[in-house]
């Protein structure tokens, strides 16, 4: 367990590095701290970028996690606008690309997921949304386009869609291509992807299923958007939201098992004196039908596994089991998740109906609720979680309707 001679050094200056500083100290931690981000900016929030930020309600300002008086509280060292580029896990020494290095007794890893890119002609001038400095030069772009402007955003997922209800908002035209027959499908499955399908026309936005980009061009004016059935679309701008993937080459030669993120156990750790948390950890989770691995890209995940590696690292107690929780504003509506469902799971509507746009509904996997998705019903939702925080049979679940 710590006690004050310890220095615990946090790579990755985002949503969980930040709120595992603030866990450790409320723990009542009083050893050094440090905290190493390659962004040159204060732990800012990540969700509204796309949301408030993007749609032009928010100035990037409102983000800010770490205002200056919480981070005088915190004490905290901030080493920022240099990436952690090696880490000695025998000498728990973390190197940074100035070449300066920072030793501790423990180091926690939180260094997250970038956006992934895909090769076009135009990458240059295609923007991705990750982080402030993306939102900035995609704002840039988008001052310089004239009302009504046609804007394709590639990728249907969360992102895409947050993305084009915020270019709606801003007087633009977002056309949506998705490369899938539905979007989300790959995540929600087919049922709840088709529940889902109508909410983009209906808030007048285009969507391209089974669109299959081979290129995208520039010409200095616009872009052309290249399908392999040889069609084509003009546009004025391109956004990319295709996925991410984990911030881990840092780590490369480090020892550690790398496998789709940062591989640690049920207690959060890599190896001794080293954790992992947030979006770049995959990680053991309990989950209703059994452990299973996982590697969550969620807020709720982040926020709770930073607690949870401060409680344990404070005083020994092992994690709880973690209901997992997401929430994704796009097209007008409010998506919101409890557990973590395999798109293969079985899924039935127990509340609502699609043709409102307001419903409740459970996955479940060999009769054990898996999860419970909600469309703008957010109270039914959490009255819904006591489902997954303990084995749940689909019966006993549609006998309490917890729900209604
Ligand atoms: P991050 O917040 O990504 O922080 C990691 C930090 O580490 C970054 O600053 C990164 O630059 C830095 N870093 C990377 N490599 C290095 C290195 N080598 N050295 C030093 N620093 C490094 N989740 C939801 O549940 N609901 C939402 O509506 C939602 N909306 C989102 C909208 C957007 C636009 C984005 C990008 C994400 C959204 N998320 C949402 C996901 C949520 O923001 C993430 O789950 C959360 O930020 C994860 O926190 P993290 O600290 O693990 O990673």
């Amino acid at each position: 367990m710590l006690s004050s001679h310890d220095h615990v050094v946090v790579v990755g200056a985002g949503l969980a590095g930040w709120r595992f500083c603030e866990a450790l100290r409320r723990e009542g931690f009083a050893g050094e701290l440090t905290l190493i981000g390659d962004e040159p900016h204060a732990p800012y929030d990540r969700p509204p970028l796309s949301k408030h930020v993007l749609s032009g309600k928010w100035s990037l300002e409102q983000t800010v996690l770490a205002k200056p008086e919480a981070l005088e509280a915190t004490n905290v060292t901030l080493r920022l606008g240099s990436p952690a580029t090696w880490l000695d896990v025998a000498t728990k020494t973390v190197t940074l690309k100035d070449g300066t290095a920072v030793t501790g007794t423990h180091v926690v890893i939180a260094t997250g997921v970038r956006a992934r890119l895909i090769p076009f002609s135009a990458d240059e001038d295609i923007y991705p949304l990750r982080n402030q400095a993306d939102v900035t030069r995609l704002l840039e772009h988008l001052e310089r386009l004239s009302e009504g402007a046609t804007v394709a955003v590639v990728g249907g997922g969360f992102i895409g869609a947050e993305v084009a209800t915020a270019l709606k908002a801003r007087g633009l035209t977002p056309v949506v291509l998705e490369a899938a027959p539905l979007p989300l499908i790959s995540v929600l499955g087919p049922t709840v992807a088709e529940w889902l399908s109508g909410l983009a026309p209906q808030h007048e936005i285009t969507l391209r299923p089974n669109a299959k980009i081979t290129d995208i061009s520039y010409n200095g004016d616009g872009f052309s958007v290249l399908f392999a059935d040889a069609g084509d679309l003009d546009v004025d701008g391109v956004v990319l939201g295709v996925g991410a993937e984990p911030n881990t080459e840092w780590l490369r030669s480090s020892g550690l098992e790398l496998s789709n993120g940062v591989v640690v156990d049920l207690n959060l750790e890599a190896a001794e004196g080293i954790s992992a948390i947030g979006d770049v950890a995959n990680f053991l989770w309990q989950s209703p039908t059994g452990e299973e691995r996982v590697r969550i890209e969620h807020w709720q995940v982040a926020n709770d596994h930073a607690s949870q590696l401060a409680t344990y690292l404070t005083t020994g107690t092992a994690p709880a089991t973690m209901v997992p929780y997401f929430w994704s504003d796009q097209y007008g509506k409010k998506i919101q998740m409890l557990g973590h469902p395999k798109p293969t799971d079985d899924v039935q509507l127990v509340s609502g109906s699609v043709e409102e746009q307001r419903w409740v509904a459970l996955y479940s996997r060999s009769g054990v609720v898996t999860g419970v998705l909600a469309l703008s019903q957010p109270r039914a939702l959490m009255m819904s979680k006591q489902l997954l925080e303990s084995p749940t049979s689909v019966a006993d679940a549609l006998e309490q309707k917890p729900w209604a």
